[in-house]
């Protein structure tokens, strides 16, 4: 009996994928990364590739057939696109979901002030972060800014490449006896995290010169007054390049991989779809590192109308009916990273149901926290699914938990899909690092997620 206990070997010695095959499509995910900042940078990017592919506005279909590619785009935050199956709709979708937001500091609406002659802006953090990874790191400034009359400006600055950067001060070490008694999570305060941009003053001015000075460089290059901060969205990102990691190059670390990097290899497991029986769907969301509120996140109404429009396209006698039985009859892989087992710390994770570095894809049956509180667990059927179309599919996979039980949880967007009436799945790529401004993966990790997204789209 050979199969009557699970043989434990590294994926990398298992030779299911060719390391040039491997490294030269996370050489494409580097790029593709690095010119994608944040959730506008990242939709923008995948509907540019989306028509590189032939992908084409769904307004611009008065029927759908099978084989065509339609996108449609959410307020410029996120991405709905779908390859039209030759199966009915009501035969169901084979959905892959992920979300481009990250945790980052983002600019308080009245961001611009001066202070001991230097100028600072205040920020907020968005989503769950160590404040204190935050500090003495080089930071990007990425956003867009509604003028007052009307027009957008879209501000990119502070990258790996530029000739200027920013960032945020932390104490010396020799004044920070009182700091050092502080527990983790309250030695930076989220009042402290603003960033420095300046401290030359304006000689004409007499109060807030610092200030003023600054505001005429900002006007001088995106034409904004001080008002306009508050019809902005302005991110301050880590300003790191992608990077390969250790000698033999076989991790990627850099900002932004939860949850890009699943955004990234199932967007390129449906480009590569040419003909399906279901229609495929990959919907890339936002908010979801706040809850997935708000209408660009997943709980939005935009995913269910985005169906209900491609199903009057694909049907005669549309009906609300149509769109409940699609949903009923369709899968989804909720595609989101999960914590790999780092031999730093490695009392967080329980040995025996943890994802290891190189050990492929990762299926949690369950997120959530405590006694599987807030979790869309998935059920035996679809488990017993997805491992064998996996195991056919030469996908190298491994199951984990969120984490040792009872120290922490979290979630993804499953439960809002799982909501819908549709089967949905926790599936991703494992990280160190998660939600630090240096995160880590594991490019055989990253492979297998590309892999195992798309052979879903064959179910
Ligand atoms: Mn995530
Ligand atoms: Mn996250």
């Amino acid at each position: 009996m050979s199969d009557l206990l699970i043989k434990k070997e590294n994926g990398w010695k298992k030779n299911t994928a060719s390391k040039e095959e491997v490294f030269s499509f996370c050489d494409g995910y580097k790029v593709f990364l690095n010119n994608a900042r944040t959730e506008r940078e990242f939709s923008k990017e995948a509907i540019k590739a989306a028509i590189s592919q032939g992908f084409k506005p769904l307004s611009s279909f008065e029927r759908l057939k099978c084989g065509d590619k339609v996108y449609v785009e959410n307020r410029g935050k996120g991405v709905f696109l779908a390859v039209i199956g030759s199966k009915s709709i009501e035969k169901g979708l084979n959905i892959i979901g992920s979300h481009i937001d990250c945790p980052r500091l983002d600019l308080k609406p009245n961001p611009l002030y001066e202070d001991s002659e230097m100028a600072l802006f205040k920020t907020h953090y968005y989503g769950g972060i160590k404040k204190y990874q935050w500090t003495t790191i080089p930071l990007a400034m990425h956003g867009t800014v509604i003028l007052a009359d009307g027009s957008s400006v879209d501000i990119a600055i502070g990258d790996a490449c530029d000739d200027v950067t920013f960032t945020i001060s932390d104490l010396l070490p020799h004044l920070a006896d009182e700091q050092a008694t502080k527990t983790l999570g309250k030695a930076i305060e989220g009042e402290n995290l603003n960033v420095l941009i300046g401290s030359i003053p304006d000689e004409n001015e007499e109060k807030d010169s610092v200030k003023a000075a600054i505001m005429q460089i900002i006007f001088d290059k995106y034409g904004m007054c001080e008002e306009d901060f508050v019809s902005a969205e302005i991110e301050f990102v880590p300003a790191f390049d992608l990077k390969d990691i250790g000698f033999d190059r076989s991790f990627i670390a850099g900002p932004g991989q939860d949850d890009r990097v699943c955004a990234y290899t199932s967007l390129q497991a449906i480009f590569e779809i040419e003909k399906c029986e279901k229609t495929a769907v990959c919907i890339l969301v936002d908010k979801e590192e706040v809850g997935s509120m708000g209408v660009t996140g997943f709980r939005s109404k935009f995913f269910e109308d985005t169906v209900s429009e491609i199903a009057a396209l694909m049907t005669n006698n549309y009906s609300d009916l149509t769109v409940r039985r699609a949903f009923a009859a369709s899968t989804c892989l909720s595609a989101d990273v999960c914590a790999m087992h780092d031999p730093n710390y490695p009392s967080v994770l329980e040995k025996n149901n943890a994802a290891y570095a190189g050990g492929g894809i990762a299926i949690l049956k369950y997120t959530g926290s405590r006694g599987k509180g807030g979790a869309s667990d998935a059920s035996a059927e679809l488990m017993g699914k997805i491992r064998n179309l996996f195991n056919e599919n030469n996908v190298l996979w491994q199951v984990t938990e969120l984490g040792r039980i009872d120290l922490g949880g979290g979630g993804t967007i499953s439960q809002y899909v799982a909501n819908l009436n549709i089967d949905t799945l926790d599936c991703g790529v494992p990280l160190l690092s998660m939600h630090s401004p240096y995160e880590i993966a594991s490019k055989l990790d990253i492979y297998m997620a590309y892999r195992g997204y798309k052979s879903f789209y064959t179910l």
